[in-house]
């Protein structure tokens, strides 16, 4: 069960803000596959995937958008996980470095 907060980039702060996940939506399927291997005779695997969608809004705008996340038995570490945003964030890195600088400046004067 995942938490009822988490920390996604938001288009409208520009930033990684926390999010409160309003809707939270999971299908879960599996299938046992059979196959016959020559040397130790009938193998079985199992297959999975568990998709999660979730509609989610910005704590500091109240922005509202859409993120599913999808991951299956083939993955293998984290960045096989995939994850899509509607609308898709605009991720600037260069830009959201200055932002970065910006804010801990801000800090050390507030
Ligand atoms: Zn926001």
């Amino acid at each position: 069960m995942e938490t009822k907060k988490q920390k996604f980039y938001c288009n409208t702060c520009i930033w990684e803000t926390n999010h409160t996940i309003l809707k939270h939506h999971k299908e879960y399927y599996e299938e046992t596959i059979y196959f016959e291997d020559a040397n130790v005779g009938e193998i079985s695997d199992l297959l999975w995937s568990n998709d999660i969608y979730q509609i989610i809004k910005c704590n500091w705008c109240d922005q509202i958008s859409f993120r599913e996340t999808s991951i299956n038995s083939e993955c293998t570490n984290k960045r096989d996980i995939e994850e899509n945003f509607y609308p898709k964030r605009n991720v600037n890195q260069h830009k959201h470095k200055k932002i970065k600088q910006y804010r801990k400046t801000l800090k050390i004067f507030i």
